[in-house]
């Protein structure tokens, strides 16, 4: 990532919202759980939600080696990723002043397969580490019939821009004011834990999943 957007990753619309530092796209990418993966299949668009995490300058993602967006994407097309958090409803005195505070992430690129053992680790740290931190750690390894059964792929941050509003509504002098405006906040929260049927009795919830409640 340069920090200088490309001709197809420049923010036209609303440009005052638009980051193109490492700091911004990271702190994006390490607050999402989901990316969605935008690319063309057979001439037909297609558009696959998925799990990801981010190691350094790449966005990594996995799933089943008969994983078909996978193996699509293995091929070399073209792909659009976007990630999107939202941080609030921002409610206007008109419908036109509806609005989200949101921040944003839109990547393209050309997925790689990863095949070398460390290779994979990386990306599963990256992915694990992404969704639950701390948990890898206490894992046992992934086995090698494991690793044959899923695919790894890596994609650079090369080409992204990354979008952020923030604020309330705007106000319009046909506004009554005495409509409620303002901004209701929205976050992720993570429930109440409840442990695998096969649990060994009298386990205490470990730190790296408390620290996620709440
Ligand atoms: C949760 C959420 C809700 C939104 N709701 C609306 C809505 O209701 N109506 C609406 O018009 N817009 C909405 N947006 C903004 C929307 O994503 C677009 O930025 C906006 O519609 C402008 O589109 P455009 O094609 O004119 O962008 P352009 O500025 O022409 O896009 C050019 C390039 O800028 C970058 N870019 C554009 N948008 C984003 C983005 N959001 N994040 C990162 N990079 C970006 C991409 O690289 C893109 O190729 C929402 C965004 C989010 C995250």
């Amino acid at each position: 990532m340069s920090g200088a957007p490309s001709e197809r990753t420049t923010v036209r619309r609303k440009a005052e919202r638009a980051h193109y530092d490492r700091q911004t796209v990271y702190q994006i990418l390490d607050s999402g759980l989901i990316c969605h993966i935008g690319f063309v299949v057979d001439g037909r668009p297609a558009m696959i939600p998925t799990t990801y995490g981010r190691h350094a300058d790449r966005l990594y993602v996995h799933g089943s080696a008969a994983n078909g967006t996978l193996e699509t994407l293995a091929s070399g097309t073209e792909a659009c990723v976007t990630v999107s958090l939202i941080d609030g409803l921002v409610l206007g005195r008109s419908p036109m002043r509806h609005s989200m505070n949101y921040r944003s992430v839109v990547i393209f690129g050309r997925f790689e397969r990863l095949d070398a053992r460390e290779a994979k680790l990386r990306a599963i740290r990256a992915i694990l580490g992404n969704v639950v931190p701390g948990r890898l750690a206490t894992l046992r390894e992934p086995t090698d019939s494991e690793m044959a059964r899923t695919s790894f792929m890596s994609l650079s941050l090369a080409e992204c821009s990354a979008k952020v509003r923030a604020g309330g509504p705007k106000a319009d002098p046909d506004d009554d004011l005495g409509v409620w405006a303002g901004v209701i906040p929205v976050r992720q929260v993570a429930g109440t834990p409840t442990p695998a049927d096969q649990a060994a009795a009298g386990l205490d919830l470990p730190d790296h999943i408390s620290g996620l409640l709440g």
